[in-house]
């Protein structure tokens, strides 16, 4: 039985829950790479998102494994053809901050239908990626939920 206490209690360790505290270090590709190379980054970095930069740096895509599989199943050279091709590109990306409840943005990947977000902070020209909250970042956040803390 879970009584009102213990679920205001649940409720209320999930509402501190921040993004700074669960974000991952971000895979940052520049926007000329190509898809070919993409996919060795993918491999290597052992990711299923890889976050694109302009020449400038800040965010302009977001490449996903079902971007790159749609890529190679054309009868093009993947090495001829660059990422911002095929990414999602600026401003159609989800993003989150730091401060962010990782409530909300667990919300957001369930209503987008999208495996994760870059957390990003505005820098002059645009948005500096920073981080990155994934399906699994929410799975370990989740599991965390049941440890039970000694005070
Ligand atoms: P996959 O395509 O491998 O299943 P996703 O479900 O994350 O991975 O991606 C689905 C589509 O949404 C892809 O075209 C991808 O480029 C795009 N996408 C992924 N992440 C984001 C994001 N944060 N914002 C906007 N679009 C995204």
């Amino acid at each position: 039985y879970t009584g009102k206490h213990d679920s205001e209690a649940l409720s209320g360790k999930i509402r501190r829950m921040l993004v700074k505290d669960y974000q991952s270090l971000p895979v940052v590709i520049k926007e000329n790479v190509s898809v070919y190379d993409a996919i060795s980054a993918m491999f290597l970095e052992d990711i299923g998102t890889l976050f694109v930069a302009g020449e400038d740096g800040r965010l302009a895509g977001v490449v996903s494994r079902k971007d790159l599989l749609r890529a190679s199943i054309g009868q093009q050279d993947l090495n001829a053809v660059p990422v911002h091709i095929i990414m999602t590109r600026m401003p159609n990306i989800a993003v989150c901050r730091k401060e962010d409840l990782l409530i909300d943005v667990a919300n957001r990947l369930i209503e987008k239908e999208i495996d994760g977000m870059p957390v990003v902070r505005d820098a002059d020209t645009g948005l500096e990626v920073i981080g990155r909250i994934t399906k699994t970042t929410i799975a370990r956040a989740f599991a965390e939920l049941a440890t039970v803390h000694e005070i």
